[in-house]
């Protein structure tokens, strides 16, 4: 490495740096830390990152959409000689407040709404040019079955982040389970103080009484009847990207304060599975990155990101890249004190599953 290696290679070390990893911090282009910080987290989420790379391997370029933006940026950060620097993405800002007005401005935005966004809008444009791919090879194929394809298929960013939520309604008068499956990208659990994910999640799961006048239209008895409703996690993603509910809406005040409160994330997560069947088993989980809001409200503040790369943690705040312990992942768990809105608290968990 020599006399240029850069502070955090020397912080890192000779020996300890992994070979064919890049540490770049991004620009920030005015307020963009809540694109820079989701971003950061994506990279290191390994299976996520191989597909866009490959994407951007396999596609020769046809257009401009967010993704290739997205792929051209991940490979710039991957094929600089550098081990580390700063890499501007103009491009994928630019492309990004061009397709979305909520984005298309100075100010800063929710974090988990540009994360919920991007996944979206990937997987939309996968299955368009799926669907074209499709198209041609139906009208070279003369003789091909037309298939009509109600639900498009599922692609990459579903393999990787898709689970699956049940809400289920047992009516109190007959027993009949009825249940409704939703499929989500990312998961948004509210939180508690002085809790931990697990006890978050466990939250799902809470048996609800319909009854009075909220009870529940039971089609095999053919009336309104008392019910219990629950939800709970179907089918377990295997990167689990959990969303905490940090931001809560004061009618009196009409705006959003951020609830600080203590939430205790591990480093390895155990999901213990909630189904009935038994072919989905207990999983773990490792946490591979984390975006953190840092100040007192969704419009003010600030993001960052840590992520897990090779044993090491990283701190990403824009352009600025840090090794720090894992001990110090700690002081982002949120704050014991119910007086203080502002705080440094994880708000995007990335976990891994492990096998
Ligand atoms: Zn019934």
């Amino acid at each position: 490495m020599g006399a240029n290696a850069s502070q955090l290679e020397k912080e890192i070390g000779h020996d300890q740096f992994p070979s064919n990893e890049h540490y770049f911090g991004l620009v920030n282009f005015g307020n963009t830390c809540y694109c820079n910080s989701v971003l950061q987290a994506l990279y290191f989420c390994k299976p996520f990152r191989e597909k866009v790379l490959d994407y951007k391997a396999k596609n020769k370029r046809t257009k401009e959409t967010l993704l290739t933006c997205l792929a051209d940026l991940f490979y710039n950060i991957a094929t600089q000689k550098k081990k580390t620097g700063t890499i501007a993405p103009k491009k994928f800002i630019a492309r990004l407040r061009k397709e979305n007005e909520v984005f298309d401005n100075y100010m800063q935005q929710d974090a988990h709404e540009f994360l919920n966004y991007l996944l979206n809008t990937i997987a939309d444009i996968l299955q368009a040019e799926k669907q074209q791919g499709n198209a041609k090879v139906r009208t070279t194929n003369q003789n091909g079955d037309q298939q009509q394809t109600s639900k498009p298929e599922p692609t990459w960013v579903h393999d990787i982040f898709q689970g699956t939520l049940t809400n289920e309604t047992r009516c109190l008068n007959c027993e009949t389970v009825s249940s409704k499956d939703e499929d989500f990208l990312d998961l948004s659990v509210d939180v508690n103080q002085n809790t931990s994910i697990t006890h978050c999640l466990r939250g799902f799961s809470n048996t609800e009484t319909l009854c009075s006048e909220h009870k529940y239209y039971c089609e095999n008895c053919c009336s309104k009847q008392e019910a219990q409703k629950r939800m709970r996690v179907k089918k377990l993603p295997m990167i689990l990207a959990l969303h905490l509910k940090r931001f809560k809406y004061m009618e009196q005040q009409n705006r959003h304060t951020k609830l600080s409160y203590r939430v205790v994330f591990p480093l390895e997560l155990r999901l213990f599975n909630t189904s009935d069947d038994a072919y989905n088993p207990d999983r773990l989980y490792d946490l591979v990155a984390v975006v953190i809001h840092c100040g007192s409200g969704p419009n003010r503040g600030h993001y960052i990101s840590i992520v897990k790369s090779h044993g090491l943690w990283l701190l990403f705040d824009d352009d600025i890249v840090d090794k720090i312990d894992a001990s110090a992942i700690e002081d982002f768990y949120g704050l014991t004190s119910d007086t203080q809105k502002t705080s440094e608290s994880g708000y995007i968990l990335f976990y891994q599953s492990k096998e």
